[in-house]
């Protein structure tokens, strides 16, 4: 529950979401992905939407390349976009659509959590859901329960 996220402390990284901010974020990257969608062949399309602190919302697309290990995630835009604005990102949700399957929640990789990990681990990541919205948000404290930077003390969280 977002309400249990936001009583654990860290009131500078409280992103303040409830049921409808995350209901607009999601639908966010559902439009940037269903637009990616239709541009492709395939009929697929990946997009993310990402929160700030100061409540503006963000997105991005998959950036696809000739080499997999050159292909961008979708987060990649809005992360780069608020380190741009020297701004927070405070959620953060990816969307895959499909002409078949219509949308599917990502979780973030583990290579984004690494990049959203410097905007504080209260930060919430969209996780799949069997519940009938599909989704759920998740801190990255709780997705990353015993993350590498506590082992040398640092939060990583910008100052
Ligand atoms: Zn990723």
């Amino acid at each position: 529950m977002l309400g249990d996220m936001s009583a654990q402390g860290h009131p500078q990284y409280s992103p303040q979401m409830n049921s409808e901010s995350e209901l607009v974020l999601y639908e966010a990257a559902v439009a940037v992905a269903t637009v990616q969608a239709e541009q492709d062949v395939d009929g697929e399309g990946v997009g993310a939407a990402a929160l700030t602190d100061e409540g503006e919302i963000l997105t991005g697309v998959w950036i696809d390349a000739m080499v997999d290990s050159a292909c961008l995630c979708a987060e990649t835009g809005p992360i780069s976009e608020a380190h741009r604005r020297g701004r927070k990102l405070a959620a953060s949700i990816c969307v895959r659509w499909t002409r078949s399957s219509g949308a599917t929640v990502l979780a973030a990789c583990g290579v984004c959590q690494e990049r959203l990990a410097i905007f504080g681990s209260e930060l919430l990541i969209g996780v799949a859901d069997s519940a009938e919205r599909g989704f759920r948000f998740e801190s990255l404290a709780a997705l990353r329960p015993s993350p590498w930077w506590e082992s040398i003390g640092d939060d990583l969280s910008p100052a």
